[in-house]
């Protein structure tokens, strides 16, 4: 059971660097923990949780190892930094910054090649659900990823339904479970749910056969809530 916070465009060094040592501190079950801080307070966050089991992990990833690409950072800079892997095809990125099915492809297969491990996410939208979609979304996102790696160690599917993601609307265990089984049958990797997880969700969640963890966006930034979710995912505290 994996537990991944992504703080999105929050926390510079100096707040993250508090946070992670805190994090050190906090009863976080017995799931394994990633934090995803924003690129430039990577460092702070691998500083503070250097010789812990928490992971530090980046929110995204260019294809290249270097190059004219602006704005950018690379897999072997991230790798020098102590990152331990990255978050790759996030829905932010795709509505937001053109992120396409094949840059998402090109980014996941540099960041495995170069030794991290990857995040990928997939998930429909309101829109496509409502027209009976999903399933044909799932299998495109899915099956480009899937085209584009070579074997799948290091992998970790995240499905993050887009209605559900900071909207507070969380998708019930059963629809999350049967997208989760579905993706399975295209690429069998473990698969996290992402989308409005909280304290009193993430059991629930976690609950269900085919859920192997959660990406959580906004209730990760609060180390109580974290810290909560992380003990409600554990499966001591489930059985
Ligand atoms: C996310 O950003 O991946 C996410 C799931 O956000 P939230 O938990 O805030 O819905």
């Amino acid at each position: 059971m994996l537990i991944a916070g992504n703080w999105k465009m929050h926390k510079g060094p100096a707040e993250a660097g508090a946070f992670c040592r805190a994090l050190r501190e906090a009863d976080l079950g017995t799931v394994d923990v990633v934090v995803c801080p924003p690129d430039v307070s990577l460092g702070a966050a691998v500083q503070a949780l250097a010789g812990t089991e928490i992971g530090v992990a980046a929110q995204n990833v260019h294809w290249a190892a270097e190059g004219p690409f602006t704005g950018e950072v690379s897999a072997p800079m991230l790798r020098e930094l102590g990152v331990y892997g990255t978050i790759v095809g996030h829905s932010e990125r795709r509505q937001h910054f053109g992120e396409t099915d094949e840059t998402v492809a090109l980014r996941l297969a540099a960041a495995l090649e170069h030794g991290l491990q990857v995040i990928a996410c997939v998930g429909e939208t309101e829109a496509e659900r409502e027209a009976g979609e999903t399933q044909a979304v799932l299998a495109r996102q899915v099956g480009a990823i899937a085209a584009a790696i070579g074997d799948t160690d290091g992998l970790v599917l995240a499905y993050e339904p887009v209605w559900a993601i900071g909207t507070g609307r969380t998708a019930t265990p059963a629809i999350a479970q049967e997208a989760h089984a579905f993706v399975k049958t295209i690429l069998d990797v473990p698969v996290l749910y992402g989308g409005s997880v909280k304290p009193e969700n993430a059991g629930e969640l976690a609950a269900e056969q085919d859920v192997d963890g959660a990406l959580v966006g906004g209730a990760s930034l609060d180390l109580s809530s974290f810290a909560a979710i992380c003990r409600a995912a554990s499966p001591s505290s489930r059985s």
